[in-house]
């Protein structure tokens, strides 16, 4: 798309295949693994809740800014700070889906029971469905590359 049309067809034929790797890595994905320290790996109940309420708090205090003190600003601050505030209230709760997401990937404590019932919770308030979602996202990572199943 980037080329127009100026782009001859022998010349989009080629392109892509001379960048797209063609073949496997001298690695394998459990040696990556291996590479990466164990502690990376350990999941804390502690520190995971803490970014949930961090999270959570920071949407309420902004929500709470924009509409206490949004309309008492002069006359074309009060249409311009909407806005910045969308743009950063976007930022949150991308973290907290973030989470959520990190939930359906069993990421976020140790428990199953857990990552689900805070994965349920945080989907619901972003009105995603979570298990279907879990589902339908496993499948997707499971593909990952594939231009036949991605
Ligand atoms: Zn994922």
């Amino acid at each position: 798309m980037g080329a127009g049309g100026r782009v001859t067809k022998i010349e989009a034929q080629e392109k892509p295949l001379s960048r797209v790797p063609h073949s496997n890595p001298p690695f394998s994905v459990g040696q990556l693994k291996k590479a990466i320290p164990p502690h990376c790996f350990e999941r804390s109940l502690f520190i995971s809740f803490s970014y949930v309420v961090y999270d959570l708090l920071m949407a309420y205090l902004l929500f709470y800014i924009a509409t206490t003190y949004f309309h008492q600003l002069p006359y074309p601050f009060s249409f311009l700070a909407w806005p910045i505030y969308w743009a950063i209230q976007g930022c949150i709760l991308t973290g907290v889906w973030v989470i959520a997401h990190e939930c359906g990937h069993h990421a976020f404590s140790k428990y199953q029971l857990v990552d689900d019932m805070v994965g349920l919770i945080l989907h619901s308030c972003l009105l995603v469905p979570y298990f279907s979602w879990k589902i339908s996202h496993r499948h997707l990572h499971s593909n990952t590359g594939s231009l036949d199943r991605d």
